[in-house]
């Protein structure tokens, strides 16, 4: 039995098969990249991992148990956390204050007081407060701790992304397009705390990803979908050699 178990997974939008009838698994301890051209359905499944949407079919299991009966606010809780395609930060607000409220994000933004002692809570919030500082640390980010994050780089807000979801401690971290809009230096910084979020933290990756040079260096497996479908599972190398897939991405 793997990890995390996607099986026939079905999700439809109207006529469109977003993802359709996909299968796949994760084992733990590993980074595993889903490939595939624009519209393939790859923020979908993690839409569905996550309970955004409900599928038609299918099932997605975490360590042997389904997550379908999870709702979106739970799914922290079963040990996952996700970052998003286009960053999803509050922009006006420091960057520490943004990993503060990370866990809260879904009830908006509200004050730290209000945080630290809503309901006898200050034990749980002096935990989640230690748990940010020491992501500070391990992603190196202490000389922006107090920075607005709209005075931010780019690449340093796509860090901060990373950032936030590790304060909600996952087994499982969910990464869609991290170098997306980066440079090569920035993909480079990227792919290296990827490693280290893997090999140091001991959190199993799934990403999606388009930049070919960051999935060979971190991918222990990789899984190329089109039109929802799966095309092809391997390496990264056996996947870019598949006929299906080449053809996937040429259109030919
Ligand atoms: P990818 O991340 O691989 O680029 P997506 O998963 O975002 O692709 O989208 C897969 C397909 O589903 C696309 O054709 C997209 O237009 C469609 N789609 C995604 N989300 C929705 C939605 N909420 N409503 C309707 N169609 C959607
Ligand atoms: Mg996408």
């Amino acid at each position: 039995m793997s990890w995390l178990e996607v099986e026939n997974l079905t999700l439809t939008f109207g006529g469109l098969k977003a993802v359709d009838n996909l299968s796949f698994s994760v084992e733990p301890d590993t980074v595993y990249t889903i490939i595939g051209p624009n519209g393939a359905g790859k923020s979908t499944v993690f839409n569905l991992i996550c309970r955004i949407y409900d599928p038609v079919a299918g099932d997605v299991r975490l360590g042997g148990e389904s997550l379908l009966s999870a709702k979106p606010h739970q799914i922290v809780r079963r040990g996952i956390a996700r970052t998003f395609q286009n960053i999803e930060l509050f922009e006006h607000a420091t960057m520490l204050e943004n990993l503060l409220i990370g866990r809260h994000s879904r009830d908006g933004f509200k004050p730290l007081r209000e945080l630290f002692f809503a309901g006898g809570q200050l034990e749980q919030e002096l935990a989640h407060r230690r748990k940010a500082e020491e992501v500070i640390e391990f992603l190196d980010l202490q000389a922006h701790r107090h920075a607005r994050v709209s005075d931010l780089p780019y690449g340093i807000r796509k860090k901060i992304e990373i950032a936030r979801a590790l304060v909600a401690g996952p087994e499982l971290l969910l990464l869609d397009e991290p170098s997306s809009g980066l440079t090569t230096e920035e993909t480079a910084d990227i792919a290296f705390w990827i490693e280290d979020i893997k090999a140091d933290l001991g959190i199993t990756v799934v990403m999606i990803e388009h930049d070919m040079k960051l999935v060979n260096k971190v991918s222990d497996k990789v899984l190329a979908i089109a039109e929802g479908r799966f095309l092809a599972e391997g390496t990264a190398a056996e996947v870019q050699d598949n006929q299906d897939v080449q053809h996937a991405y040429l259109g030919t």
